[in-house]
């Protein structure tokens, strides 16, 4: 079987681009191989956190991925700081990348923008998230587009590593990433040249996983389009519609194709009005189950096994590497 890793950071409220993206596709892949899912809240310590939010939304996220369908009966989920290997690996990473690599990082860039004070962990983010991947022996990493550029920083770290020693010190990865198409890059309602983010400052660029069908509503009604009035998937002259076609065709099961032919001569109001019940009723399920997940202990005793078995997971490839470096 195949070994699947990936995370999703407890950084905010879930979005429809981390589902659409990502997690969506954990759920399919658990069939058919071995996965571990992570929440990855020493990723989320990167930027300023609230402890009391942070708390509560490492067990939100745990409990979205339940909800999403992710079974913890078959696959491993548990939490990046409970299997303290992670940051081990993440420093023993850090002493064989260059400076440079981690400051070409488009999401660094980015991130530093918009943050007063950039801290170092900013910027070894990349190489946390290599550890994360390399200790799990992982042959797949379902991630959204805006991942891409890490993995291969993760794949070059393996092979470098392998190359200093002569030998599979560790499995190189490889992306799985879906088409625009298919969800790989959901766009911000608000912009549609930025991605949609969980830790966007404006929560009407984005859909949370948990917000209220109102908000859903208000959410898709006000989402920029463009001047042309015609529903028509085009990502380089009309970006906001398209995207807005990506979230239609993978929440009803439509392709594209068939959406530009029900909405031929229809104009935004409808096609939105219609988009936003979709969504409402593609999430009412998910939601409900979060509902009852929130049970005192329900989430809690999932994660405890999860960290058990994760740890258990991990330990050897630590080791090993430890061992080939000259420690221990
Ligand atoms: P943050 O703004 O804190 O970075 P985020 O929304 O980017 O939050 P992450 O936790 O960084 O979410 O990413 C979790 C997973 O969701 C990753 O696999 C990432 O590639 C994917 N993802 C994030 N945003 C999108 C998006 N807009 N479209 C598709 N996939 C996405
Ligand atoms: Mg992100």
């Amino acid at each position: 079987k195949k070994r699947v890793f990936s995370g999703v950071q407890p950084s905010g409220s879930l979005t429809l681009g981390n589902y659409l993206g990502a997690i969506r596709n954990f759920v399919t892949l658990q069939h058919e191989a071995d996965c571990f899912f992570c929440v990855v809240d020493l990723h989320a310590l990167t930027v300023p956190q609230d402890p009391v939010a942070l708390k509560e939304n490492i067990k939100n996220t745990a409990r979205i991925f339940v909800a999403a369908g992710i079974d913890p009966e078959i696959s491993t989920i548990f939490v990046q700081s409970q299997v303290p290997a992670h940051s081990e690996l993440s420093w023993l990473l850090e002493c064989h990348t260059y400076i440079g690599e981690l400051r070409r990082m488009t999401q660094f860039k980015d991130k530093a923008k918009k943050h007063e004070v950039v801290t170092t962990g900013l910027m070894t983010y990349p190489v946390l998230m290599a550890a994360d991947i390399l200790l799990y022996n992982t042959d797949l990493v379902p991630v959204g587009e805006d991942q891409k550029q890490h993995l291969e920083l993760t794949r070059d770290l393996a092979l470098r590593i392998n190359n200093r020693f002569g030998e599979e010190v560790f499995k190189v990865p490889e992306p799985y990433i879906p088409p625009r198409s298919q969800g790989g890059r959901i766009m911000s309602l608000t912009d549609p040249a930025e991605k949609m983010s969980k830790s966007s400052p404006n929560p009407k660029s984005y859909i949370a996983l948990l917000d209220s069908p109102d908000v859903i509503k208000k959410k898709i009604m006000s989402a920029v389009t463009d001047s042309e009035a015609a529903i028509r998937y085009d990502e380089e002259n009309k970006p906001a519609v398209s995207n807005l076609m990506v979230i239609y065709s993978l929440c009803s099961g439509k392709s594209i194709a068939e959406i530009t032919a029900q909405y031929e001569g229809c104009g935004y109001g409808q096609f939105k009005k219609d988009l936003a019940e979709l969504v409402v009723e593609t999430l009412r399920p998910l939601q409900q189950k979060v509902a009852e997940l929130s049970a005192p202990g329900a989430i809690e005793s999932i994660l405890e096994a999860g960290a058990a078995k994760a740890r258990a997971a991990a330990a050897p490839q630590l080791q090993r590497f430890q061992e080939k470096l000259g420690l221990r």
